[in-house]
């Protein structure tokens, strides 16, 4: 395209802001406005007005996909360069500074990045090597040492310094596992995430020529979505434009997302107090959304008190209204989802022009499921097919072996099991050889001796087998079991030390999963014994139609990674108390305002239509109640939207009862509750053999949720009939 065709498609802001280049630049404007439209057109503009090599430009912007989108953008104005500019995330530009100055950082040629599971793993190792810390202490130091260790390293702070300044023994011998970490690390030449940039950062703090030579490497320095720049890649941006002028950073603090990982708005807004001489420009007219999305999300925004206030229009069409659809459970949801799709589809649309947006990964399980049964070729970015998903593969796993027991899910299972490395696992299999005995049959052998050659750190696993088949020969419900199975092992445990919440959510969203399959499960189809087959086939039969590869598909991704994007289609799902916004925002404003902005993120995507639902009533244990509508959904003005709910139809089309109306769940766990409400009612004490005494909370469907005193074990569901439970 020329360079005047290009320029003639600005607005006279966007136009001073791409013709800009001897002064600091700072664009703060709202989504949709042309933000990333005037980085790529000023690149373009670079170039070919100019002439500066496009070698010698760098853009940094957040995601590997808003990177992937903006390199397309640039094709698209420039044609095909001979040099191409660096358009990268920070993480990857950082990386390419140390694949060329890792010898300055004590770095060898070809280092490795390892990533967080890896390093997880190098930690908890280091913890049990050393042996400094009593046994009850090591599961929680786990997760204590590598939030520590990242904190340290984030702060520039040393082992060698925190040895010398703590008094706490505590602290001195986590700086021991610190230090040991950094020298694994060292030896293995490899790196971690944090690494990248805190190396670069140590670079240019040490190394005055590297820092000159980088800077004259770069004649022109980008920075997108600068609102969730953090300190240490703000000080990197300062070392490459020390004393120049050649910087322009765009930004929207009402899309801050990132406090959580150290984002610091005020690096925007104070942008000024380090480049005195900086220009500021501001764009208010937004080019993406029609007015009538526009509208609800900047009303919406309008929540968060600790904002300034920004006046932005459209010229686009009004468009058709929002919709807000309330559903009875995650699979109508979906449910609605798909067949909206399909509609549009009709309609003229493509798959490739439709978003589903969620803010927890573990949302994408049922839409993935439906999207899947009523063949819409989806994708997910970012994320990993639910099924896919480590977690759910260990669980799968142990409901395997204790189901199917064969060796290969019981060799999974080993692996994740705590105190057994690769030696113990070598010789569990050659004794399962020479006694001709199946893993699952060796470990459970009523004669404990057996096991007890290969390796006397099976206690645990071995009883939790036990009980586990006998629950499953009982056959009362796929959930109970595979619940009995991660709580008894351990399993949840170790997550929950660990805080990891995405795992966390994703086993909750199996147990939903799994809950459905049991109601649903119908006995006269299948003989009852093999309902756990029925599961596990179907487990396997949807795995084998993955591969198909569409050039058009529908695209689910969490909010956060559809930060810069925009499709013509939105459906923005599971907008529901304790879930968007999350539980722990209740405690705090500014978390709370983060999940608004995350919200106003996830609206601003859409450029023609765009879908809210929520659930209401169903039972799940995400929210470990029914769930209910976000807050969120009442913040939304309501002149703004289409309120459709899927319960009861609305005369006037509005909520004008909170009444519940009883899905299909609810009807059959009454069903079941009228049947064994002799056996149990919440408030009965009750004791289980591993797990100790206990209360019944409530009775759901096959289940009881009982509070354990242990708190080791805390709130559990199990199934009634269990026999390992007694009043
Ligand atoms: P976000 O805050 O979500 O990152 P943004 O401010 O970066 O948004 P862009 O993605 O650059 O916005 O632009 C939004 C849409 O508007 C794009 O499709 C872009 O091509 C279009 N657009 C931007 N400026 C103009 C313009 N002057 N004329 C026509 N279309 C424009
Ligand atoms: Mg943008």
């Amino acid at each position: 395209m020329s360079m005047s065709n290009l320029l003639d498609e600005l607005n006279l802001k966007q136009l001073e802001a791409v013709v800009t280049t001897k002064q600091p630049l700072r664009i703060i404007a709202g989504a949709g406005s042309g933000k990333t439209k005037v980085i790529t057109t000023k690149i373009a503009y670079l170039i070919q007005e100019e002439h500066i090599a496009p070698w010698k430009i760098l853009a940094v912007t957040f995601t590997n996909k808003a990177a992937r989108e903006m390199k397309e953008r640039v094709e698209l104005l420039t044609g095909n360069l001979q040099s191409k500019p660096f358009i990268s995330t920070f993480h990857a530009w950082c990386s390419r500074i140390l694949r060329e100055e890792f010898n300055l950082v004590g770095l060898q040629k070809g280092f490795l990045i390892i990533d967080q599971n890896d390093q997880k793993q190098m930690i908890k190792k280091i913890v049990r090597e050393l042996d400094l810390f009593d046994e009850p202490l090591i599961r929680d130091l786990n997760k204590q040492a590598v939030n520590q260790i990242s904190n340290w390293k984030n702060n520039f702070v040393s082992p060698k310094e925190v040895m010398d300044e703590s008094y706490s023994l505590l602290e001195k011998n986590l700086a021991a596992v610190y230090r040991i970490y950094e020298q694994k690390l060292l030896e293995n030449n490899s790196v971690d995430f944090n690494d990248l940039q805190i190396k670069v950062h140590q670079l240019f703090n040490q190394n005055p020529e590297t820092v000159n030579k980088w800077r004259d490497r770069y004649d022109y320095v980008m920075v997108d979505e600068f609102q969730d720049t953090n300190d240490v890649q703000f000080d990197l941006i300062k070392f490459l434009t020390r004393g120049k002028t050649n910087l322009t950073v765009v930004g929207d603090p009402d899309q801050t997302i990132y406090s959580w990982r150290g984002a610091r708005v005020n690096i925007i807004l104070n942008f000024e107090k380090t480049y005195k001489d900086a220009k500021s420009v501001v764009l208010n007219e937004n080019y993406r959304s029609t007015q009538q999305i526009l509208d609800i999300a900047n009303d919406f925004i309008n929540n968060n008190q600790n904002r300034e206030k920004k006046d932005i229009f459209t010229n686009n069409s009004s468009g058709n209204k929002v919709q807000v659809k309330e559903c009875a459970s995650m699979y109508t949801e979906a449910k609605f989802i798909a067949s909206e799709i399909k509609n549009l589809v009709k309609e003229g649309y493509k798959y490739g022009d439709v978003y589903v947006l969620y803010r927890m990964n573990a949302w994408s399980r049922e839409i993935e499921k439906v999207l899947d049964n009523s063949k819409i070729p989806f994708q997910l970015i970012g994320g990993i097919k639910f099924r896919d998903r480590k977690v759910i593969k260990d669980a799968i796993s142990m409901l395997k072996m204790v189901v199917v027991k064969d060796n290969l899910s019981a060799e999974r299972v080993l692996n994740f099991t705590p105190k057994i490395g690769n030696i113990t696992i070598q010789r569990i299999f050659e004794l399962s050889r020479d006694k001709a005995m199946n893993i699952f049959d060796l470990i459970t052998h009523e004669n404990e001796s057996l096991i007890n050659l290969a390796t006397k750190n099976l206690k645990d696993l071995r009883l939790t087998l036990i009980e586990g088949r006998r629950i499953y020969e009982k056959n009362i419900s796929i959930a109970g079991l595979i619940k009995y199975l991660l709580a008894a092992s351990g399993y949840e445990k170790r997550l929950e030390i660990l805080e990891d919440e995405d795992a966390l959510q994703n086993i909750k969203a199996l147990y939903d999963q799994l809950s459905h399959f049991d109601e649903s499960f119908d006995p006269l189809e299948y003989n009852e014994e093999d309902r756990f087959i029925a599961f596990l086939q179907e487990e396997s039969l949807a795995s084998e139609e993955d591969d198909e590869t569409h050039p058009n598909k529908v695209t689910l991704l969490t909010i956060h990674s559809a930060k810069g994007l925009e499709n013509k289609v939105v459906f923005v799902a599971g907008l529901n108390r304790d879930v968007f916004p999350g539980k722990r925002s209740m405690f705090s404003t500014e978390e709370l305002e983060e999940e608004r902005r995350a919200l106003y993120v996830a609206l601003t995507r859409a450029q023609e239509k765009l879908y809210i639902s929520y659930i209401r009533g169903e039972w799940s244990y995400i929210s470990q109640g029914e769930l209910s509508p976000s807050k969120f959904i009442t913040e939304l003005n309501k002149e703004l939207y289409e309120f459709e709910s899927g319960l009861f139809a609305h005369a006037n089309g509005t909520i004008t009862s909170t009444k519940v109306v009883k899905t299909e769940k609810d009807l059959w766990s009454e069903k079941f509750d009228e049947q064994h409400e002799n056996d149990y009612a919440s408030g009965d004490l009750v004791e289980h053999v591993i797990f100790g005494e206990g209360i019944v909370i409530k009775i759901i469907g096959t289940q009881l949720q009982v509070a354990f005193n242990n708190p080791m074990y805390g709130v559990m569901v199990i199934p009634i009939g269990n026999k390992a439970l007694s009043k």
